[in-house]
């Protein structure tokens, strides 16, 4: 697959979108910038400054799609004509009240409710944290015994769990519960494991997320594929590299246990292709499939060969696996565009919410463009290859 391709992979930019990518891309590059921009935000917000219209037009236009569901739906519209669904994604974030976590789940299930209007919308997705109090999923999973109020808190945090599992089931939507800190994680393991076996029992209604940031993660898989055959339910899975590793590594260090971080980069990215081969293995061939369903979300070009290659290794022609490239909206939309064009499926993580309340969403991204390594300058290079492209062309 040629990622280099600018003509394919933009195509459906216009002159103005590449500027308007390329500045803001330019401006995440500088970390101390970000730094203070967030820092200004925040500000503003408190001084009840008119910033809202700015942040639309620029970071907000880039990352997300629009303040309410019904706002997506341009966006929706214009990725499926290249054959890319996408995920509505209520990327509202810390909430601690319960009438929060009813709203997250009104609007989780809005998102599958949305997918009768585009019969090629196949995802949705939610976090834990987004329908229970951190301190609570923090209590779970240290194993500390829960008093009455907290286990009615649990009860009902399981019940929407179980409503938008429900609704999905009804749906035929594939469910995806994103994975966070390892400190929260074995509450959310252990809930998304009770869905699995209750709901994926003739399809991947649910699909769990595994980190392979994290060590020990192929030794976890090869569990959950055996306790999958072994307890007659499917196996969905969405492999990420994981997207905590400073706080990860910084709260190790100071509480004095070993961190749960891969030791570099190399051994993540090694995990992962093993994660690939073992799931892609996972899924049968196309004459004996086994029901189980992978979600593959990555911005990187060779793990996004890696799948595509292991798909085909196992017989499978594109598109017919069940196997989804995901990206996030705004985020190596030349991956996205390549690939779809491959006739592979591809899924791309389309957040909304009211501005205000999604600005840690695009904190988080405006940080990870600064701090990983070399993918703003990736983003960058591809933009001004196309824009020279396209001035030659003319
Ligand atoms: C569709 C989608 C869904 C996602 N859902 C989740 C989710 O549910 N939970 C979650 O945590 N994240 C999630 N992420 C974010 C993801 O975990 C990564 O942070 C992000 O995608 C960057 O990794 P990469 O594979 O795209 O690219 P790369 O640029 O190849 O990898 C960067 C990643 O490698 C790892 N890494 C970098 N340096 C080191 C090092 N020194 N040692 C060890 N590891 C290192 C880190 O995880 C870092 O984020 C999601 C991403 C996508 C695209």
């Amino acid at each position: 697959m040629d990622f280099n391709n600018t003509e394919l992979a933009f195509r459906s930019k216009s002159a103005a979108d590449l500027r308007r990518s390329y500045l803001l891309f330019s401006a995440l590059n500088h970390q101390w910038l970000v730094k203070l921009g967030e820092l200004l935000v925040r500000l503003s917000f408190f001084l009840r400054l008119p910033i809202k219209g700015i942040i639309k037009k620029t970071v907000y236009k880039q990352f997300v799609g629009g303040e309410t569901i019904a706002d997506c739906t341009p966006t929706v519209r214009h990725l499926l004509q290249y054959r890319i669904e996408s995920i509505l994604d209520y990327s509202v974030e810390g909430k601690i009240r319960e009438t929060d976590f009813d709203r997250t789940t009104e609007l989780t299930l809005q998102t599958m409710a949305a997918h009768s209007k585009y019969p090629h919308l196949h995802l949705a997705a939610f976090k834990c944290t987004g329908l229970a109090r951190l301190e609570l999923l923090e209590k779970m999973s240290r194993g500390d015994l829960l008093n009455s109020s907290e286990s009615d808190e649990w009860d009902r945090a399981v019940a929407r769990m179980q409503r938008l599992a429900k609704y999905a089931k009804k749906e035929g939507c594939g469910l995806m519960i994103d994975a966070e800190e390892t400190w929260i994680q074995p509450a959310i393991d252990q809930a998304v494991n009770q869905l699995m076996r209750e709901f994926n029992t003739e399809s991947c209604v649910i699909f769990t997320t595994v980190q392979l940031y994290r060590t020990g993660r192929i030794e976890v898989l090869q569990k959950e594929l055996n306790d999958a055959k072994a307890g007659g339910y499917l196996l969905g899975v969405k492999i990420v590299r994981g997207a905590y590793m400073e706080k990860e590594r910084e709260r190790a260090l100071k509480e004095g246990y070993p961190s749960p971080i891969q030791p570099d980069k190399q051994a993540t990215d090694r995990d992962f292709d093993r994660a690939i081969h073992l799931l892609t293995e996972g899924l049968g061939t196309p004459q004996t499939p086994t029901g189980n369903a992978l979600v593959i979300g990555t911005h990187n070009e060779l793990s996004t060969q890696a799948g595509v290659d292991a798909l085909e290794a196992h017989g499978w022609t594109p598109g017919h696996a069940p196997v989804w490239f995901s990206q996030l909206y705004g985020m190596s939309d030349h991956i996205s565009y390549i690939v779809a064009s491959h006739g592979h499926r591809v899924a791309k993580y389309l957040p909304f919410g009211p501005v205000q309340e999604v600005m840690p969403y695009l904190f988080r991204r405006a940080e990870e463009n600064t701090s990983v390594a070399g993918q703003t300058g990736r983003e960058l290079r591809l933009i001004q290859q196309e824009r020279q492209r396209r001035k030659k062309a003319h």
